[in-house]
């Protein structure tokens, strides 16, 4: 069992910095969590594969101790879907998301493949009660990564039948371009308008993790009342403020993407680009790893809350405005979606 990585100056930092800014309810709506079953039998953890720091796996028992650790005094409800990888038994993943949900302070979403059947996904969704899914380009087949598209990655099929059930997806959009991508501009739209009961939640902010990526390329999506975002592994201030400014405040969830957001790091705009600086030794991305120890990190988990509360001040949110961001956009919206589906909770 991996230890919970929580040091003095990290305590000090949510006693100087967050304790006075958090609200007391927090949802996080992008956790990745599996376990062993939820993993083809060959799965092995690469050498410097972030999950190496939590034994391979991370489930929600572990999330939950991190986050009491990291959150000592918010009550912690999260979303989660299982690891997007091809290791993973995307049945089997949804099975284990379907057991650690309960619909009230744990929603899950399964992990879908372009190639399913939109039967196969309604079923995988529907027998677990789950919310929704969560699309990933690593599962396309038969394209170079850099051509794929959003809709290769969500078929006509599979989002007609989201569509009349209402459920929620969340999209890790494709291309170098990210948000500013004129294709994904376009399908981005395209997507929200034709399946309008469909919530989409754009995970990352549409990736944009540097400012010039952000700029004048939310207006599209904030036009369309069923798409959201989360702020997912954005410690950028400079984003987030865009994004409160200039998308509806009502429609931004907080997300970290735990267990990636538990390793020490931030993610730094260079010139027109980002990089993750990595205080640890693991691959995450376009990561430039501190070896010399230059520096001293903390969580990308705080650095994101802080680039928040900064955003948040500059931008000028409100107590109930921020305590929307952090808690009730989400639980609301997931809230609703399962009440719908499944009836009140699950027994
Ligand atoms: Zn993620």
């Amino acid at each position: 069992m991996s230890i919970i990585d929580v040091s003095d100056s990290d305590r000090q930092i949510y006693e100087r910095e967050l304790q006075g800014f958090l609200p007391p309810k927090i949802f996080d709506a992008h956790v990745h969590l599996f376990d062993r079953s939820c993993m083809n039998p060959t799965y092995q953890c690469l050498p410097r594969s972030i999950f190496g720091k939590f034994g391979g796996v991370f489930t929600l028992e572990q999330c939950l101790d991190w986050a009491k650790a990291l959150l000592p005094e918010q009550e912690f409800h999260l979303n989660s879907f299982g690891m997007p990888s091809y290791d993973a038994d995307l049945n089997a993943s949804a099975a284990y998301s379907g057991r650690i949900s309960d619909n009230r302070r744990c929603f899950a979403m399964s992990l879908v493949s372009p190639r399913d059947t939109a039967e196969a996904v309604i079923r995988r969704v529907e027998h677990n009660h789950l919310i929704g899914y969560k699309a990933y380009l690593n599962f396309v087949e038969g394209k170079k990564p850099r051509e794929i598209a959003i809709h290769d990655m969500l078929p006509a099929a599979q989002m007609q039948a989201a569509d009349e059930r209402g459920l929620v997806i969340t999209l890790h959009i494709p291309r170098p371009g990210r948000l500013a991508d004129p294709v994904n501009q376009a399908q981005m739209v395209e997507l929200c308008r034709r399946y309008p009961r469909t919530r989409i939640i754009f995970a990352h902010i549409g990736r944009a993790y540097y400012l010039s990526n952000a700029i004048g390329f939310l207006d599209g999506i904030a036009a369309c009342p069923n798409a959201y975002l989360d702020t997912a592994m954005v410690n950028h201030e400079g984003v987030l403020e865009y994004a409160f400014r200039n998308f509806p405040r009502d429609r931004i969830l907080f997300g970290s993407d735990a267990p990636v957001a538990f390793l020490r790091g931030k993610s730094v705009e260079v010139n027109n680009q980002y990089a993750y600086l990595m205080g640890e030794d693991y691959a995450i991305g376009t990561s430039i790893y501190d070896a010399s120890h230059a520096v001293t990190f903390t969580t990308f988990f705080y650095e994101q809350l802080r680039g928040i509360k900064l955003a948040a001040e500059r931008a000028g949110l409100s107590r109930a405005e921020i305590e929307n961001v952090f808690f009730h956009n989400a639980s609301r919206l997931f809230q609703a979606v399962a009440t719908r589906n499944y009836g009140n909770r699950k027994e």
